[in-house]
């Protein structure tokens, strides 16, 4: 399958919510590693992912800029869904850029899911829709 036709997913995790992540990573690794699913991930998030054995595609660190690179991918049409493990009990620097992030999911009607309950049921839908022949 080409470039244009991979399904990206953007992961991202909180620290206190980085275990959390390979956790969900390992649960869904037969689906996060299809050919036509690409995933990019901010800077430390993406090295777990990549110690999972999955390819992925880092950009900075969240309050380095990562999350405002995915919030344009978005913007751009890039990232077609967004998987944010925040830690809604600690405090974080790059605050604006969280928000900007979940903000431009919603104006651009990317799916968001913030936490591994509803992750889930965005990739079990995944699973069924590919099930039935349809993307990814
Ligand atoms: P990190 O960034 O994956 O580089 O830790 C995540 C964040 O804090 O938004």
């Amino acid at each position: 399958m080409d470039h244009a036709h991979q399904y990206e997913i953007a992961l991202v995790a909180h620290d206190g919510k980085k275990p959390e992540m390979v956790r969900f990573i390992m649960q869904y690794h037969h689906l996060l590693k299809r050919k036509n699913i690409r995933l990019i991930a901010t800077g430390n998030t993406g090295r777990y992912i990549k110690e999972s054995g999955l390819e992925v595609q880092c950009v900075k660190s969240g309050p380095y800029g990562g999350d405002a690179q995915i919030a344009a991918r978005v913007v751009e049409g890039k990232t077609h869904m967004v998987i944010f493990f925040r830690d809604p009990l600690d405090k974080h620097p790059h605050e604006p850029d969280i928000f900007m992030l979940m903000r431009l999911c919603d104006v651009h009607d990317v799916p968001l899911a913030t936490n591994p309950a509803t992750a889930r049921l965005l990739f079990e839908s995944v699973l069924k829709l590919s099930r039935n022949k349809s993307r990814p």
